[in-house]
């Protein structure tokens, strides 16, 4: 941002993307809002923002190291001098360790993180849980180890009014990123730490990590406006050609999401919902105002019910 005009993006197109921005800038776009995960290839926190508001897009979803890079204040300066909304801190989580100088250190990042979100205002902590430690194959054990970890900070979480959103991620992540995989897992563990559901842990409910799962509608309406913190959209592509950095975009996969997002506003969720895509050999290479001009034509196609979008509690 810094001795740069908005419209100068530094992209090849930015002649195009000035345009549509003038005709955006009509207009905020209510209801979306960008995981800066899908352009950390091309941007860092000052310029995703920049080019969000070009985009007529007023929420955002940072990650810590984004956060870092510019420093937390001046990270929160900016979301409160441009009033943008912050859908979700990523990420705190990670919690299963060898020992427990390892186990504390964890829950010690976990109380930054929780302060970082508190910093943006932001309206929860995603949580990825972590799988097994090295050389275990102790999966029940990490499930306890999450719980553990997930119960010492919630005393944080609720002081600082930060709710805790835990985000079940798909199976094939059990061993190295989450050994939390169903949203039926995430909700029990919700009731088990917080059963008179005051808000202060819930689930981030991700398209991408859930959409298979035979009990997505009984589980949404389960969690209720409680529990649902966030709503993560991206699209499952076939064939997918890497676990961790082949997410679609918005239409060019097998997932329903209207009729998914007709669940998420039948469970009482109304808030935005938040486009997370890690694509490596493809939306990461292309500039962040062609990924943000395509992310706001197929949100406004295919990912509306209709409904208006709700603020924050
Ligand atoms: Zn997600």
């Amino acid at each position: 941002m810094a001795g740069k005009s908005p419209g100068s993006a530094g992209s090849t197109q930015a002649g195009e993307g000035g345009r549509h921005a003038t005709e955006r800038g009509r207009k905020t776009l209510e209801g979306l809002s960008i995981n800066l995960a899908t352009t950390r290839q091309q941007w860092g926190f000052r310029d995703a923002v920049e080019g969000c508001l070009r985009h007529g897009i007023r929420a955002i979803a940072p990650w810590r190291d984004q956060l870092a890079a510019i420093g937390v204040a001046e990270a929160a300066r900016i979301v409160r001098d441009e009033g943008l909304r912050v859908t979700g801190l990523c990420r705190g989580g990670f919690f299963p360790a060898a020992d427990a100088a390892g186990r504390q250190a964890a829950i010690d990042d976990n109380h930054r993180a929780i302060e970082d979100a508190a910093a943006l205002g932001a309206d929860c902590l995603v949580l990825v849980t972590g799988g097994l430690p090295p050389g275990s194959r102790d999966l029940a054990g990490a499930r306890t180890m999450v719980a553990d970890g997930v119960a010492a900070i919630l005393p944080l979480a609720r002081a600082a009014r930060v709710p805790l959103a835990l985000e079940p991620l798909h199976p094939m992540y059990a061993a190295d990123r989450s050994c939390l995989n169903t949203l039926a897992q995430a909700l029990d563990l919700c009731d088990a730490l917080d059963p008179a559901r005051t808000g202060a842990i819930g689930i981030a409910f991700d398209v991408y990590h859930c959409w298979w799962d035979p009990q997505l509608e009984a589980q949404l309406l389960r969690a209720g406006p409680q529990r649902l913190l966030a709503h993560h959209i991206c699209d499952w592509l076939v064939p997918t050609r890497d676990l961790l950095t082949d997410r679609g975009m918005m239409g060019d996969g097998v997932i329903d999401l209207k009729g998914v997002r007709r669940i998420v506003e039948a469970a009482g969720f109304s808030g935005p919902q938040e486009v997370e895509i890690f694509s490596a050999g493809n939306w990461w290479k292309k500039s962040g105002d062609e990924v943000l001009e395509v992310c706001v034509e197929r949100f406004l196609e295919l990912c509306r019910s209709g409904h208006a979008v709700a603020s924050p509690p």
